[in-house]
């Protein structure tokens, strides 16, 4: 049967403690025991639905967790506070001292920095190569690799990860793939592509309102629960553990992620396709030029579209700031970092989210400096919206 994501989150049924239609939130830190035995045996792991301390669950984060896994398929989920707080315990979980990791070398620029600047401290070393080529990711495995690691749609440049093949071959060498899926919530499903855990960023589409924080790490009962351990789980032990309000107030935007991404990647598609035929260089995964395409297309459920982001090359980098603030002046969107908005978003990762990557490997990876990222909004009138940024492109010359 196929996959449906967004009937998996609907089918849950949640009631509040008085029968509300929205779920108590648990505004509480710590929890009371009615016997000193039961306390003990919920610290050895023992009891199920004990709390113990919200930094190891809480009711509100089970709930927005129980969606999320629904959403992915895979058996559970644990929340987080940031993205970045699902993404750098997922990793030092699975690898210590002496271990290898294999990455998309086109990666959002703090997973980039983490693993580039901060994990050699720790011993874990590791390769970054162009994921669309598999023959290149296989000849980088040696015989400390534990994990290979990408983003499904990568941040900025749009690369499309063939998380299939990369399962097939993450299997034969018996390694962990691990997916960041913040680009692609609800339009492809890694998890049953064969990755091993998916995670996302929440402070972008998932959420979608801009206003927190948060993010998830989906896998199997056994993964999140070493991750919760308290002798020695990465979770738990480094702390970013997400607040019960916000985890109350993300499980209510989640119930519209089916209509908002739809309505993000129908903007994102008609924007792309004529800014293309305007022969401005764009990168879309759902353009036929766009080099992962047919990847996409043979993974993507198919109702939610190829996304809201999106690229133009706008060929300097004064060009490029010189439009978004125009764009902006206008109330086209807002220059600003993140994604996922009702506001189109734009930025020049180059100079913005990803400067933590040396130039010199920018170029390498095509990262130019003219490139802009749009997150592209929500708006009804797309049409209207074309034809004003395009009003904008003429003034400065893109176009
Ligand atoms: N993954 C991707 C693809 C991102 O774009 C980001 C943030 O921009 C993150 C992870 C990190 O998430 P957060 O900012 O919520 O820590």
């Amino acid at each position: 049967m196929k996959f449906k994501p967004a009937n998996n989150i609907q089918d849950l049924q949640y009631f509040g403690e008085f029968g509300g239609v929205n779920p108590s939130i648990s505004d509480s830190s710590t929890y009371t025991f009615l016997s000193a035995k039961t306390m003990f045996d919920t610290f050895e792991g023992n009891t199920d639905g004990c709390y113990l301390y919200s930094r190891h669950s809480s009711p509100s984060n089970l709930y927005l967790a129980e969606a999320l896994a629904a959403m992915e398929g895979t058996e559970t989920a644990n929340v987080a506070a940031t993205g970045m707080g699902a993404i750098t315990p997922t990793i030092l979980q699975i690898c210590g001292s002496g271990d290898h990791i294999i990455s998309s070398r086109t990666i959002y620029g703090g997973t980039y920095a983490f693993l580039k600047n901060f994990t050699p401290r720790m011993g874990i070393e590791t390769s970054f190569v162009d994921i669309t080529k598999l023959d290149i990711v296989e000849a980088a495995i040696n015989k400390n690799t534990k994990m290979i690691y990408c983003e499904t749609v990568s941040n900025p440049l749009l690369e499309v990860a063939d998380i299939k093949a990369l399962s097939v071959l993450a299997k034969k060498h018996n390694l962990q793939l691990v997916v960041d899926n913040t680009f692609s919530p609800l339009s492809i499903s890694p998890a049953q592509l064969g990755a091993d855990v998916v995670i996302h960023s929440l402070t972008k589409f998932i959420n979608g309102s801009s206003d927190t924080m948060g993010g998830v790490i989906c896998g199997t009962k056994d993964f999140i629960n070493s991750q919760k351990s308290v002798i020695d789980g990465a979770s738990m032990l480094l702390g970013a553990s997400m607040d019960s309000l916000r985890a109350s107030s993300i499980l209510k935007n989640m119930r519209t992620l089916h209509i908002r991404v739809k309505q993000h990647s129908k903007n994102a598609s008609y924007l792309a396709e004529k800014f293309e035929a305007d022969g401005l260089k764009t990168v879309y995964p759902g353009l036929p030029s766009h080099p992962s395409h047919e990847v996409f297309k043979s993974m993507m459920n198919e109702e939610y579209g190829f996304g809201g982001m999106l690229t133009i090359d706008a060929g300097s980098l004064e060009k490029a700031n010189t439009l978004m603030e125009l764009m902006q002046n206008k109330n086209l969107g807002y220059l600003a970092v993140s994604l996922g908005f009702y506001k189109t978003l734009f930025s020049a990762p180059g100079t913005s989210t990803s400067s933590e990557i040396p130039l010199e490997e920018q170029k390498e990876m095509g990262l130019t400096d003219g490139l802009i990222r749009f997150s592209i909004g929500l708006d009804n009138d797309i049409e209207r919206t074309y034809q004003m940024m395009k009003e904008c492109m003429k003034e400065v010359g893109v176009l």
